[in-house]
Formats: structure tokens, C-alpha cells, sequence
């Protein structure tokens, strides 16, 4: 079973992984109604069970409520097809309206259950925002992971060089750490076989936050 980037972003925020405001929408009106509680720039994203929407026109960033009412009127109802919808697309039956970040960074976080090593892998990239298969495919380097027992929690060394693998300095690393502990919290409380995070970003305050979010749970838990 999988949820949409809003419902998984829910998750995140009750457990204290830090996520941009955001509300869905199922109409127009209530995406300008989320927008005016938002107040100020906000993005419109499709809520399909797929990613790439980005490319594929389901991602768009609004600088006033009237480009947020133009922008949910031409994505809901559309059928997006992206590399992973399959050339059927997807009808958007949903919007996800949520405050714009400032984004100085993008990278790729994503924790697995590794079924051939019977453990999870917890792994993070400075080549986020771009299709993490390409990354794996082409500069395997690029993708660090540390693994971890069934039994065991994620350590703080782990944790730290996750932070060092991709870059973070001063008060990045200490917000980093936070939110890898936290990611991994709701991977385990929700039995997930899957999470992943592309991307997460380092804001201009120097916080790392999540901006998309994609979860599977283990239909054996
Ligand atoms: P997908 O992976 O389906 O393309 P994402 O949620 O990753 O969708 O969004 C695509 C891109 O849009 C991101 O890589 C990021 O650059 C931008 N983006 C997404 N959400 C926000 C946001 N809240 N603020 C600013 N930019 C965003
Ligand atoms: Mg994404």
C-alpha cells in the first residue's frame, strides 16, 4: 500500500520531521482557501500515486492567490503522465497546496527494507531532485548508505556521517541529524517497507527539511 505525498507529509509532521505548511485541496475554491491560509508564495502539486510530476507540469509555484486559482484549475482533472505513470497518465483528482521554500539545496534521502541482507538500508544523496535510479546507475559513489540491524536503531555515528555525506556545515548538521532521526522514527512506527525523500532540502535558514515525500508500508506488518 502507498499515500500521497500530503498524506505522508502528515505523518512527517506529527513526528516531528520538519515539512512546509501545506492543506490538500479537492476543488479550486478550497486551494484558494489554503492559499489565503498560507499566506504569501505557495506551490501547487498534483497528488498522484507517481512521481516526476515536476517535469510532467503537475509541480507549479503561485505568487498570488490568482496564479494559485489558475494553476488548480489547469492541474485538477488533468491526466499527467509522467515516467512513472505509465503512458495512461493519471487523472489529478487532488491538490497539495503548500507554503514555497526557500530552497538553497536539493538532495535525495530514502531508507529501505532490504529483504536480500535482511536489513534496512538508510541512504542519502547530494544528487537529489533528479531521478535517483540514473544516480545509482551511473555514479553509484554518489549514494551513501549505512545499514542497520532489524533489532537496532539508528546510530548517532550513522547519523552524523549521513549528515557529512552530503555537506552539511554548522547549524545544517545538527538540523540534519534531527530530521534523519525522525525519518527513520516514522519508518518504524509505521512498518514502511519504503520511504523516500526527493528532495530534501536545505533552506535558505539552514534548515533541512522535506519537500516530497513517497511511502510504502510492508503488507506483512
Ligand atoms: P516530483 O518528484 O513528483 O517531481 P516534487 O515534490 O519532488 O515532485 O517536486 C518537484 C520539484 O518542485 C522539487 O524538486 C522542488 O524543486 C520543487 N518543489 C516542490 N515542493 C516545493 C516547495 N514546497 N517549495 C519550493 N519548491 C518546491
Ligand atoms: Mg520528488
Amino acid at each position: 500500500m502507498n499515500i500521497h505525498e500530503y498524506q505522508g507529509k502528515n505523518l512527517f509532521r506529527e513526528n516531528g520531521v520538519p515539512v512546509p505548511e501545506g492543506y490538500p485541496a479537492f476543488s479550486v475554491e478550497e486551494a484558494i482557501e489554503a492559499a489565503k491560509k498560507i499566506g504569501g508564495k505557495c506551490v501547487v502539486k498534483a497528488q498522484i500515486h507517481a512521481g516526476g510530476r515536476g517535469k510532467a507540469g503537475g509541480v507549479k509555484i503561485a505568487n498570488s492567490i490568482e496564479e494559485v486559482r489558475i494553476y488548480a484549475n489547469e492541474i485538477l482533472g488533468k491526466t499527467l503522465i509522467t515516467h512513472q505513470t505509465g503512458p495512461e497518465g493519471k487523472i489529478v483528482q487532488r491538490l497539495l497546496i503548500e507554503e514555497a521554500s526557500n530552497i538553497k539545496k536539493e538532495f535525495y534521502a530514502g531508507i529501505v527494507l532490504d529483504r536480500s541482507i535482511g536489513k534496512y538500508v538508510f541512504m542519502v544523496s547530494t544528487e537529489g531532485g533528479v531521478e535517483i535510479e540514473q544516480v545509482a546507475e551511473q555514479y553509484p559513489e554518489k549514494i551513501v548508505k549505512v545499514t542497520l540491524e532489524p533489532w537496532q536503531n539508528l546510530q548517532p555515528y550513522q547519523a552524523r556521517r549521513l549528515a557529512f555525506a552530503l555537506g552539511l556545515k554548522g547549524n545544517q548538521i545538527k538540523s540534519g541529524i534531527k530530521t534523519f532521526y525522525a525519518l527513520w522514527d516514522v519508518f518504524k512506527k509505521y512498518d514502511c517497507s519504503l520511504m523516500e525523500i526527493n528532495p530534501l532540502v536545505i533552506t535558505k535558514e539552514d534548515d533541512v527539511i522535506a519537500l516530497d515525500s513517497k511511502i510504502n508500508f510492508d503488507d506483512n506488518a
